[in-house]
């Protein structure tokens, strides 16, 4: 190849390829990374992927989350999908249940939890140390205990109300003088019952306005940085081949340069025709979803863009990226 015929190479790569710089959605999140909340949000969404599946649930409803529904989702993921904080200490001989806990309980460090029993109190079989099982089983004080750690650490604000079982009448806000308010519906005459539900920290709403998914990208992005070498940037916009692409998350490796898109939606609807742009740029493509279930159409098109070399992680198994990017430093 001649020298001029380099040079041509080059130019023609520089044209392709352009930085055009930040999405909104970009300056939302270095904004709010800077924050105190980020780091207790990121704490908490690392914790467990129930922790998640809840805090999306907050983002979908506003920030705002009803004891009951909490109480349903957390049930839901424990029965269906073994994604539970609640652990039990089982007989392997008898199967007999021995302890029954809540990681919450014990704000989640394991140095907190009290030591468990060495032999099964029904057949006294030796019962193996740190052998816990997901229960499935779910008590609504397990979802108080959940709620209660989320305002300890200030990531929640419990909002104490009285309402009337009977005809749905609010009544007010309780702010401290519990015992001198009146505890009888003005409309029915029917005793009131006190309930606690859950919204998000004022601070917090900033990632989570429009019910948007930035949450994800801030925190896919966040993940990310912390473990891995390579430079991990986010939300920058780029111009490839004359057309404009928002990439979420990208990883600026030498041997594996890869694109990374989020998705919270209902159905994940990642941009199929952007993966032939995406494929022109970088040699990976990561699609992350909070979802359990991608459309085969989309994975498809991303293993036919990018030749199979595709990472896909769906619902509660965020962490396992950082390990699938790492097979290639
Ligand atoms: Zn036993
Ligand atoms: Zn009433």
């Amino acid at each position: 190849m001649r020298i001029s015929d380099n040079l041509r190479v080059i130019h023609v790569i520089q044209i392709l390829t352009t930085l055009v710089g930040k999405s909104d959605a970009g300056r939302i999140i270095d904004t709010f990374d800077k924050t105190k909340n980020s780091e207790i949000l990121f704490n908490f969404l690392k914790i467990h992927p129930v922790c998640r599946e809840l805090f999306q649930e907050m983002v979908r409803s506003d920030g705002f989350l009803p004891a009951e529904k909490a109480f349903f989702l957390i049930k839901t993921e424990a029965k269906e999908h073994k994604n539970s904080f609640v652990k039990e200490q089982m007989c392997g001989k008898c199967g007999h249940l021995n302890e029954k806990f809540d990681l919450a309980q014990y704000d989640f460090e394991p140095a907190k939890i009290p030591s468990l029993r060495r032999a099964c109190i029904n057949c006294g079989h030796a019962l193996k140390a740190g052998g816990f099982v997901n229960s499935k089983e779910i008590e609504p004080w397990n979802v108080t205990n959940l709620f209660i750690y989320g305002s300890k650490i200030g990531l929640f604000d419990p909002a104490q109300y009285l309402i009337c079982p009977w005809c749905y009448q609010f009544e007010e806000y309780l702010t401290k003088n519990i015992r001198n308010t009146p505890r009888i519906c003005k409309q029915c005459k029917q005793p009131l019952e006190m309930r606690i539900d859950f919204q998000l920290n004022p601070d917090l709403k900033s990632l989570v306005r429009n019910k948007s998914g930035v949450w994800l990208e801030w925190y896919v992005w966040k993940l990310l940085s912390k473990s891995l070498k390579p430079a991990v940037e986010h939300n920058r916009i780029w111009k490839i081949d004359g057309m404009t692409v928002e990439i979420d998350v990208e990883i600026d490796s030498i041997k594996q340069p890869t694109a990374i898109l989020c998705d919270t939606k209902k159905d994940p609807t990642f941009n199929i025709e952007n993966f032939h742009l995406l494929a022109k740029k970088f040699k990976r493509l990561a699609l992350v979803t909070t979802k359990k279930k991608v459309d085969e159409k989309i994975v498809d098109a991303a293993k036919s863009s990018f030749s199979g070399n595709i990472i896909l992680i769906k619902g509660p198994s965020i962490e396992d990226l950082t390990p699938n990017l790492m097979r290639f430093k």
